[in-house]
């Protein structure tokens, strides 16, 4: 495996293997790996004949008082589990090489960067428009066939995906399912912020989204999300949103019937603030 800092020396490579048949996967990340990740690293060597990841924690998607400074980092362990699971390239880049001096542009993909997470309550719109541009800008860098995404950021997917297609890139999307731990917590860097307590109080998330499912397949989305939201206060949670929305379009689910759709919910557990979701296809699929 390659480890590279220098985007330069990515574009370089980018143009090499260009030059030379196969095709390639990119899974970009910001670190500390776990299973989720590493799912969409083993995907991409599956389907591709090169695999490049990137870690990087993109200053520009915290807002004041996240946790950007204390966001995990272990560059080492990472790049062991990388190349365990087959990464052929690994870009590891320095904020100043991605944003250098006089940096101006933001990617923006309105409305849909203005819901749920991106809502003035919540994280607030600049946070999707530093995942865009940033998105956008690796997309360039690396060019590759198909880039892959979690489900568990399911709006961070249906962005990406407008993106890409309202601006012409070349590369595919392919967004994965969310990996769990055995009791059903979403996989997640800031799991670690969590003692036992919180833990096992987080796990409300996963069971409220559960009985939302359940619920909506007996009766109906009005009855799902009243259940669900029970769930939480039982489990003494005040959700940032608890709400469904259509895959695609991020409108409010239930104004295109049949459409697929997820309920998504982030919380704040003793100070750390976790997202989940499930997909519900109406269809049936
Ligand atoms: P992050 O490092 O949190 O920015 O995530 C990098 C990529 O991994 C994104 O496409 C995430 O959606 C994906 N990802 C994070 N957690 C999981 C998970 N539990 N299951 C599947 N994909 C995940």
């Amino acid at each position: 495996m390659l480890t590279v800092s220098d985007p330069a020396e990515v574009a370089r490579l980018r143009d090499q293997w260009r030059a030379e048949p196969g095709t390639v996967g990119f899974v970009p990340t910001m670190g500390d790996l776990h299973e989720g990740h590493l799912s969409l690293m083993r995907a991409s060597g599956q389907r591709c004949d090169r695999t490049v990841a990137s870690i990087f924690v993109n200053p520009t998607q915290f807002g004041e008082g996240e946790d950007f400074e204390r966001y995990p980092r272990d560059g080492e362990r990472d790049s062991r589990l990388a190349q365990d699971v087959g990464v052929d390239l690994l870009f590891m880049p320095e904020v100043a090489s991605i944003y250098p001096e006089g940096f101006r542009t933001t990617v923006e993909v309105t409305g849909l960067s203005e819901v749920l997470c991106g809502d003035r309550s919540s994280r607030g719109p600049g946070h999707f428009s530093g995942v865009t541009t940033v998105v956008a800008k690796l997309l360039n860098l690396v060019d590759p066939d198909i880039a892959f995404f979690g489900q568990k950021d399911a709006q961070q997917a249906a962005l990406v995906k407008r993106m890409v297609s309202d601006l012409d890139f070349r590369t595919k999307i392919s967004v994965l399912p969310t990996v769990r731990e055995e009791d059903g917590l979403a996989m997640s860097s800031r799991n670690r912020y969590l003692n036992e307590e919180a833990r096992s109080r987080a796990l409300g998330l996963y069971r409220a989204l559960e009985e939302a499912r359940t619920t909506f397949a007996e009766a109906d989305l009005e009855r799902a999300l009243e259940r669900g939201l029970e769930v939480l206060a039982s489990e003494g949670i005040e959700p940032e949103y608890f709400e469904a929305r259509l895959s695609g379009s991020l409108d409010p689910a239930g104004s295109e019937p049949g459409e697929p759709f997820f309920i998504a919910v982030a919380a704040e557990i003793d100070g750390t603030r976790l997202i989940d979701n499930v997909e519900i296809d109406p269809g049936g699929s």
